[in-house]
């Protein structure tokens, strides 16, 4: 550093005196002061008499440690010191305040270098201490308002995040809402329900359902509330199935109330999206119905199981839709083979027009029980099955498939056929006997006439006459084994029905003599049938008219058309039928039992020939009857326009 060369030591004082630094000189040994200037005076508000003489360490008072001992340095080593961080007090209107400055020390020395004053020089750093506190405070404003920015960004942000969250809570309570009403709603609208939410210690938090009451719960009882509050025991019962469901398990269980009720229970977990529990739904279904309709249905099926007849159902399509085990053995086809294939698998091709027929007669209303007809096994074999048909219909009403029990009745047909087949054999052998004793007894008749034994004459007409009813009773088994057999052949050919009745009735006159006839309104009708057998069912009616009616009554014939068809009624004033048994009176062997019918001798098999012969004809035959007051038998024959 270089120092400006000031020659003369006075001039150096007013210098000092007016320089616009502080400046005050101390001695260096008793760092006494020996002047200050005029600006340090203005500086530190005190005049000349206040400092000069006094000691350096009562005026800078303030000063820090370093500066005396900077003081000192300079004092001792002859060297320039600096001090740019020092500090004045100064007393301003009664107001202390510190002022920042910069103390420089300059040893002043004498010819023999040593340090005999010292001067310093004080530089206030007011603007630079205030620059940089102001650049600290702009900073720290800067700070500060970036802060309270940031802050109010943040209150901002804050803000609406509360804006957002109180928006939020309006909306989840307000969805708490509807999803507890949708949950209410829910519940008592399953049928049969109970629904119970539970929080992870088990307490009720929601309950529900239109079978609380009915299960002894109420709602206000439970929400809220821990289950060991309200029934020990109930809770004993359900406290590890609560466990198990809160450890994440669904599963159901089933349970029998002590009032009989089944009650299916299903547990659910309920899980957070993070997958862990948050509670457990557990929904109590009332199936006392479905239980019991299972248990009926279990039963039912045994039952349909175990039969020995084949028990089938089926679609009004007649596709099979249940097949059981004794169908499997009678048709030879499994179960797994016969469901939804078509039933006509096992009907025979020629009796397929059975179904619609089957299925037409139900939808009337009509009953179809014990028809008998064939059908084909697995393996090719026909077996002759008994049917019983009924239709399956839905809650309406509606027929919606048909279920049949199949009877095999084979052994029964081969049992009647061996039956049929010894009558046929038997009649067959006894008309050959019988063909001469008639013989005989008519010949004996002729050689009778010319002789006078009234006796023997009536003897033989006896012996003729019971010799006709035997052949007659004879030819009725002999027709039915031919029947059955299929032999009785009809040979069509176009004939007067008026004529063939008048005929008949004449011959009747002849051998009938307990009842009076009449034939009425027969004219001029022709038929296409086979007059024989024509003329046997109408002899079988007219007997069992007679049979059937006191003596002295009238039989009334008569004849007449009915559009393509000829009708013939054969009326009696006898003991007439039980509408139970004019339903069977057509049937094989089947007579009516009842004291008044017991004398009169015969094997019900007249009415059964007539009816088939009128079948085979495409006729049909009835009666209608009132019980005491006669019996009206009808049979109906196709007309043919002309004889040609
Ligand atoms: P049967 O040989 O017994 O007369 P049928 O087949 O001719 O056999 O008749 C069957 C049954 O019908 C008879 O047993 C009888 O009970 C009843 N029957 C038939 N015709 C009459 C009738 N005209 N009046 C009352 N009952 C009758």
């Amino acid at each position: 550093m270089t120092y400006m060369q000031i020659s003369g030591e006075e001039n150096l004082y007013p210098i000092m005196w007016h320089a616009p630094v502080g400046v005050c000189i101390v001695y260096a040994e008793s760092l006494a002061i020996e002047m200050a200037n005029a600006h340090l005076l203005k500086l530190l508000n005190k005049t000349n008499g206040d400092l000069i003489g006094k000691s350096y360490r009562e005026i800078f008072t303030i000063a820090r440690s370093g500066d005396e001992s900077a003081l000192k340095a300079a004092a001792e080593d002859g060297k320039l010191y600096e001090d740019n961080r020092g500090a004045i007090l100064q007393i301003h209107n009664g107001k202390e305040q510190m002022i920042p400055v910069t103390f420089v020390y300059t040893p002043v020395k004498d010819r023999q270098e040593k340090v005999i004053r010292i001067a310093i020089w004080i530089l206030e750093n007011t603007e630079q201490a205030l620059n940089e506190e102001l650049a600290a405070i702009n900073e720290e404003l800067a700070a500060t308002n970036e802060e309270y920015l940031a802050g109010n960004e943040e209150l901002a942000a804050a803000n609406e995040e509360l804006a957002t969250t109180n928006e939020e809570l309006v909306e989840a309570q307000e969805s708490l809402r509807r999803s507890e009403k949708l949950f209410r709603s829910i519940a008592l609208n399953i049928p049969g329900s109970l629904i119970i939410v539970i929080d992870r210690e088990h307490r009720y938090v929601a309950i529900e359902g239109d079978i609380m009451e009915k299960m002894g719960y109420d709602r206000r009882d439970y929400e809220g509330k821990h289950p060991s509050e309200i029934s020990p025991e109930r809770y004993d019962a359900s406290k590890t199935l609560y466990e198990r469901v809160l450890a994440g398990e669904k599963f159901s269980i089933e349970r029998k109330a002590e009032t009989g009720e089944y009650y299916l229970v299903h547990f659910v977990p309920l899980k957070h999206d993070d997958g862990t529990i948050e509670s457990g739904l557990i929904i109590a279904l009332d199936v006392t119905e479905i239980k019991q309709a299972e248990e009926k249905s279990a039963k039912l099926a045994a039952i349909v199981e175990t039969s020995d007849d084949a028990i089938v159902s089926k679609t009004l399509e007649s596709v099979v839709t249940s097949w059981n085990a004794s169908a499997e053995r009678m048709f030879g086809y499994t179960e797994k083979e016969m469901i939804g294939q078509t039933i006509y698998k096992i009907i025979p091709e020629d009796r397929h027009d059975e179904e619609p027929n089957i299925l037409a007669r139900l939808r009337t209303g009509e009953r179809v029980d014990h028809f008998e007809t064939q059908r084909l096994t697995k393996d090719g074999r026909l077996l002759d099955v008994s049917l019983t048909i009924s239709p399956v219909v839905d809650k309406q009403g509606r027929i919606i498939g048909l279920s049949k029990i199949a009877r095999d009745i084979t052994e029964k047909k081969q049992e009647e056929q061996r039956k049929n087949d010894f009558i046929g054999m038997v009649s067959h052998e006894l008309k050959t006997p019988l063909t001469s004793l008639t013989a005989i007894v008519q010949m004996a008749q002729r050689k009778l006439l010319q002789h006078e034994d009234q006796f023997l004459s009536d003897a033989m007409e006896k012996a003729n006459q019971q010799a006709r009813r035997m052949a007659s009773m004879i030819n009725g088994f002999l027709n039915v084994s031919r029947l059955e057999a299929g032999k009785i052949l009809i040979e069509k050919q176009k004939f007067n029905l008026d004529q063939l009745l008048k005929e008949i009735l004449e011959e009747t006159r002849l051998t009938v003599t307990s009842h009076v006839f009449s034939l009425e309104e027969c004219n001029n009708i022709i038929v296409h049938a086979d007059p024989d057998r024509v003329a046997s069912v109408v002899s079988n009616l007219i007997s069992n008219a007679v049979k059937y009616s006191p003596k002295g009554r009238l039989i009334d014939i008569r004849c007449k058309v009915d559009g393509d068809k000829a009708i013939v009624s054969i009326k009696d004033e006898g003991m007439g039928i039980k509408p139970d048994d004019l339903a069977h009176i057509f049937d094989r062997y089947y007579r009516v039992e009842a004291n008044h019918t017991r004398h009169i001798s015969g094997f019900g098999i007249g009415l059964y020939l007539s009816a088939e012969i009128i079948k085979q004809h495409g006729g049909e035959i009835w009666a209608e009857s009132e019980l005491n007051e006669g019996t009206t038998f009808y049979f109906s024959l196709p007309v043919a326009e002309s004889l040609d």
